[in-house]
């Protein structure tokens, strides 16, 4: 068993801390058995304080050095109390002339009394005291946030009690605890905003501040006063000091309060919904200082309301911070229904992702390419950061410790120790993140950060800034935790998304069927029509060239002449029919998809073009072996003639040129047609593809309908493919087109 007489750092959190068998000394403590009220066990110093040895005193009746009237109180006190629990307060007794507070509890089957020596008299002001703490709790009652709240606390603490030194304490999830307020005078060194580790308050001691709201310790160098016998007579139990006043404390505490510089200490418990949230604590540097009965009954209950009000506080600033998150998010969300430029609403415009959720920086990430705002890693980092978070299961995924499972992030755990990850759709790269910075970067240095301290000596562990310093040893690497109310506000931004996702789509589908539809309808139209109208059109032309033979000679030749221009007008309209019919049918008939012979095919298209080629003097030649890939043969082949015919056509140098080749990029079979003729001005590289666009008279380079680019770019779609042109004016023209339903 650990008890005071073998505890060390090592083992102090087994300590039995309630069975110290020993008290303070500022008092003495007997344990009596019922129903004569006679002494079991006593300090020993209970000999002192009452002028009797203590054969005089263990064995017999309280009542022979306890007035009676004092006893009898004590008896009917103990009527009403039945089970183990905080020490009652009898009255004060007064014996041999001096003044003893007694109080009273049960412990197994034995009464445990303490006299607590009275070193004052009653404080002046014990009369007001009521009205002080009313006044306190109202004030207390008005502040706006924990901080304030905590502040005003401790403050007013020190006022009642005038300790050097009082802090407001808070344990974190991990155990580990922060000072969050002080009140501090007389020019002490100031701890707030130091951490400490969870092995510095042992598992023993926080259970027993849940038992007994307030310890108090007047004299940190008092001498344990033994308890004897040290175990029951009958029982053979050590006795248990739980609730006990007097208990003596760990050797470990009071070397810490030691090495703190204090003299005197007094400490009450904070509790949130019965857990244990915190302390106050109580330091007193410039002597020993006893805190009266009266007065560690007030701040006893000044503790309680503070714990009940905190719960309050607390509460309230969750649900303030909860509602401002919903807030940030609706706001951003109903933008986000009306336009999808993510960048702008998340991060340039306000409130945005900075406003949302308590983060150092954040980063929008759309097909894996990062924007950042505040605190981040680099864009290239964040990049890579990303296409490590794609093989993730998870849509929401968070850490504080990033570079636990991300070992890159060692670089920049400075600014992204933690990392909260939204995955905002389907796609595995697209993401909102946001980036917490290290803890321990961006704790509250309270006086000199680079004070040197030695964490190695066991004396020195026990200092408060050494203590800190392996605080933040723990801490490395790690950023403040991700509250469960945050998570929930990122699944609320995720859902959001996903729903504004799935209504554009729907929306893109509807105009999709309506294009379809459209499309449909137009091709059928200009089927009918082109077929349709070439037939008055022949009539035209016939009549028209029977006219023409028929009155030859008789008609003045101005009249034949405006007659052969009708004929020519008719041949024309006539093409432009066929290549509307063309195209037209392009949208109807289905396509015939088989392995093509790239390479074979080609060679056709130029065995066709053959005398047209020698007549133009073009060099055409094929670069490389081109691939074999599915698609409609007949189509394809009028692909590469169309653009193999512009080619020759659009060229007026002397060495003429037409080569064609196809290269892979990014995996994609991509086809061209290179030459080196006119060139197409910038402007013109999207509307030459429209229908019956042409960009030279009719009668130049050996005119055209101007509709090729467009049957060549309703072919490739049809295949799912695309195509686009690279052009320098006056030195040479490349068509670059992929089918994407090749292999
Ligand atoms: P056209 O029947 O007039 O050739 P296209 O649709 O095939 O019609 O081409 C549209 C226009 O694009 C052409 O009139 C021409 O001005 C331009 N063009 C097409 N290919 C080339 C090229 N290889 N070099 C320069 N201009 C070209």
């Amino acid at each position: 068993m650990i008890t005071a007489r073998n505890v060390d750092l090592s083992n102090c959190d087994r300590e039995q801390i309630q069975y110290p068998a020993a008290t303070l000394a500022h008092g003495f403590l007997v344990v009596l058995a019922e129903p004569e009220l006679s002494v079991v066990q006593a300090g020993q110093n209970a000999a002192e304080y009452l002028g009797l040895a203590l054969e005089k005193i263990l064995g017999k009746p309280i009542a022979l050095w306890l007035d009676a009237t004092v006893v009898r109180a004590m008896r009917s006190h103990l009527q009403h109390t039945v089970a183990a629990g905080p020490p009652l307060y009898v009255e004060t007794a007064t014996i041999n002339t001096r003044q003893f507070d007694l109080l009273v509890h049960r412990c197994g089957s034995n009464v445990i009394a303490e006299f607590e020596a009275r070193t004052s008299r009653p404080p002046t002001f014990a009369g007001s005291l009521f009205s002080r703490v009313h006044v306190a709790i109202a004030k207390l009652q008005q502040t706006r946030s924990v901080q304030q709240f905590l502040d005003l606390a401790v403050s007013e603490i020190r006022d009642l009690t005038g300790f050097d030194r009082v802090m407001a304490y808070q344990f974190q999830e991990d155990g580990s605890g922060a000072v969050l307020a002080e009140s501090v005078t007389g020019g002490w060194e100031s701890f707030l905003g130091l951490h400490y580790p969870a092995s510095d308050i042992p598992q023993p001691a926080r259970r027993l501040f849940k038992l007994t709201w307030l310890r108090h310790q007047p004299d940190i160098s008092y001498t344990p006063v033994p308890i004897v016998p040290a175990s029951n007579a009958f029982t053979g139990q050590p006795l248990d000091l739980s609730y006990a006043l007097l208990r003596s404390v760990s050797v470990m505490y009071s070397q810490y309060l030691k090495n703190m510089g204090t003299h005197s200490s007094m400490v009450m418990t904070l509790l949130k919904d019965g857990e244990l949230w915190g302390l106050i604590a109580c330091h007193h540097h410039s002597g020993p200082r006893h805190v009266p009965f009266e007065i560690r009954a007030a701040c006893e209950f000044l503790a309680h309301m503070v714990s009940l009000l905190l719960a309050a506080k607390e509460e309230q600033e969750d649900f303030e911070y909860r509602a401002r998150m919903q807030t940030t998010q609706s706001r951003m969300v109903g933008i986000l229904a009306l336009t999808d430029d993510f960048v702008n609403v998340l991060i340039d415009r306000k409130p945005n992702l900075l406003d949302f959720i308590d983060c150092g920086g954040a980063a929008v990430v759309l097909q894996g390419k990062p924007t950042l705002t505040g605190a981040t890693p680099e864009a290239e980092e964040v990049a890579q950061l990303v296409e490590w978070l794609s093989h993730q299961e998870e849509n929401i995924f968070f850490t504080d410790c990033l570079s636990k499972l991300h070992p890159a992030a060692l670089r920049y755990c400075g600014v992204a120790s933690g990392m909260l990850a939204i995955r905002t759709g389907a796609s595995k790269n697209d993401y909102i993140l946001l980036f917490r910075p290290e803890y321990r970067r961006t704790v509250n240095w309270a006086g000199d950060p680079k004070k040197p301290v030695d964490i190695s000596d066991d004396g020195q562990r026990l200092m408060p800034r050494t203590s800190f310093a392996i605080w933040q040893e723990t801490v490395r690497l790690k950023s403040r935790p991700w509250k469960a109310v945050e998570l929930s506000a990122a699944r609320d931004l995720r859902d959001a998304l996903v729903e504004i996702d799935a209504r554009r789509a729907d929306q893109f589908r509807v105009l999709y069927q309506n294009l379809q539809r459209t499309n449909v309808e137009l091709d059928a139209f200009a089927y009918v029509a082109s077929h349709d109208l070439k037939e008055p059109l022949r009539g035209i032309h016939n009549y028209s060239q029977f006219l023409l033979e028929d009155t030859a000679g008789i008609l003045p030749s101005e009249a034949a002449n405006k007659l052969e221009t009708v004929i020519r007008l008719t041949r024309r309209m006539d093409d432009l029919l066929d290549s509307l019919l063309h195209y037209a049918r392009l949208g109807r008939d289905g396509m015939d998809l088989v392995p093509c012979d790239v390479q074979q095919l080609v060679a056709e298209v130029i065995d066709t073009l053959a005398t047209r080629i020698q007549e133009a003097g073009v060099q055409v030649r094929v670069l490389g072996t081109l691939p074999t890939i599915e698609a409609d043969y007949t189509r394809l082949g009028e692909v590469f003639q169309n653009l193999i015919v512009n080619a020759i056509k659009y060229n007026d140098k002397d060495m003429r040129f037409v080569e064609i080749g196809s290269t892979e990029t990014d995996g994609e079979r991509v086809f061209f047609v290179h030459d080196n003729g006119i060139g197409i001005a910038a402007e013109h590289h999207e509307n030459i593809f429209a229908i019956f666009r042409r960009l030279h008279p009719q009668d130049k380079f050996g005119g055209g309908t101007g509709a090729g680019l467009t049957i060549v770019r309703k072919i490739l779609d049809r295949h799912e493919g695309r195509i686009w042109v690279e052009s320098t004016p006056g030195e040479g023209t490349t068509f670059f087109f992929t089918i994407g339903t090749a292999k």
